[in-house]
């Protein structure tokens, strides 16, 4: 179902798979999804803090109460924004995430820990890289800049007014393991914020390059007609008037024609209408495959079509269409049905300065008559 909606990257709400016009409980079934995960996320790193915190307890580096101190804290403040996702009551938020307030808790807790425990200021120094790391991919620029600010100025602070010492612990062979392990748990995290963030890059990539091709589809088949994939009425009579305008502009030759099946009601009489659609598919192929990339063709209406031939004088364009005439008629029509056969006629008409649209295609209609009058199968110019 979800499928159907064109999703984005919604900055301002942290949104990184926005849907447009998606259903309000599926929104916030999928947002909730969403919370979980990330509220896990910073408890496993919280985890992998207090492991780190375990071995400097372990080396003789600070004492069991500051890491049960640190649990409590990273416990109470995961569960308070646990209890705010959960309640739903946080979703409506422009930030549904509350991750401004959870950086913001977050900061203020390292900091203290900083503050509490110099020895081991490492592990909460590093905190900031990953919280960094979340800010560049979540957050809007100019309000990452300001977080960055005030953490490099949260630590300045802490460490000037405080004059504590910056140690990194390397008395024993733990304690430099300890540090050491800070700096690769560390490492590791970064990388998987950032890996995390080029999945959703990718994705996204994905997704709109998916939607531009879906957007162009529906493009073509709004400007095609159903049944021959030629260009519909109204395509091909834009199409027309732009040449007009590029005529009057640059002078360059133009050609149009209509192009009328002949006898087309007793071929629908004769073998019936869907052979009849069928002979109008295949005509339409034929004629596709035999002009240039430039040359427009329409389904004016009927079995009647416009074949508009820029930068083509009047006796190139009677040349092609005669070309095309003969291919029409030389075609195995007899494969479609026994007995079949098909021409063609068509009226030529090369565009003449100060020349309207309605009237190069009234000239081009009455040369059409006069090839029809004059026994069909063949082509005249206007
Ligand atoms: P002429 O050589 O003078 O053009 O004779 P004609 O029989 O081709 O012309 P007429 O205008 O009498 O008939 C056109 C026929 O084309 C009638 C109509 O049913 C048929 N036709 C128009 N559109 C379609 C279509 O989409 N599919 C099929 N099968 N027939 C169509
Ligand atoms: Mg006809
Ligand atoms: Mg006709």
């Amino acid at each position: 179902m979800t499928a159907t909606f064109a999703s984005f990257y919604d900055a301002a709400n942290g949104d990184f798979e926005a849907v447009d016009g998606e259903p309000l409980p599926l929104q916030r079934a999928r947002r909730l999804r969403r919370r979980r995960q990330t509220l896990a996320t910073a408890a496993a790193s919280h985890l992998i803090n207090i492991g780190l915190l375990a071995m400097f307890v372990a080396a003789g580096t600070i004492s069991i109460a500051l890491v049960a101190a640190y649990a409590v804290c990273a416990t109470c403040k995961v569960a308070i924004f646990v209890a705010a996702s959960e309640s739903g009551r946080t979703d409506d938020w422009q930030d549904h995430f509350v991750a401004g307030p959870y950086t913001a808790a977050t900061c203020a807790m390292m900091l203290a820990f900083i503050y509490a425990a110099p020895a081991v200021a490492v592990v909460f120094l590093c905190a900031f890289f990953l919280i960094a790391n979340v800010i560049a991919f979540r957050a809007p620029p100019l309000r990452g800049a300001l977080a960055c600010a005030l953490m490099t100025a949260g630590v300045v602070a802490v460490y000037t007014l405080a004059e504590l010492p910056i140690t990194l612990p390397a008395a024993s062979m733990l304690e430099r393991a300890s540090t050491l392990m800070v700096f690769a748990a560390t490492l590791g995290r970064i990388m998987f914020i950032n890996m995390f963030a080029t999945r959703i890059r990718d994705s996204l990539y994905r997704r709109s390059a998916a939607l531009e091709t879906a957007y162009k589809r529906i493009e073509e088949l709004a400007e095609a007609d159903e049944l021959t994939g030629a260009l519909n009425r109204r395509s091909i009579m834009k199409l027309l008037d732009d040449e007009v305008v590029d005529y009057r502009l640059t002078a360059k030759s133009c050609t149009v024609a209509l192009i009328d099946l002949d006898n087309f009601k007793q071929v629908n009489d004769r073998f019936g209408h869907l052979t009849g659609d069928e002979v109008l598919r295949t005509f339409a192929i034929s004629i596709f495959a035999n002009i240039r990339a430039t040359d427009k063709f329409g389904r004016f209406g009927g079995e009647e079509f416009l074949l508009v031939l820029p930068d083509t004088d009047h006796d190139r364009g009677t040349r092609m269409l005669d070309r095309l005439r003969a291919i029409v008629e030389d075609l195995d029509w007899s494969a479609l049905s026994d007995g079949m056969t098909v021409t063609i006629s068509a009226g030529v008409a090369a565009l003449r300065p100060n020349e309207t649209c309605e009237s190069v295609l009234a000239r081009a209609d009455l040369a059409l008559y006069a090839a029809k009058n004059r026994g069909r199968n063949r082509i005249a110019v206007a």
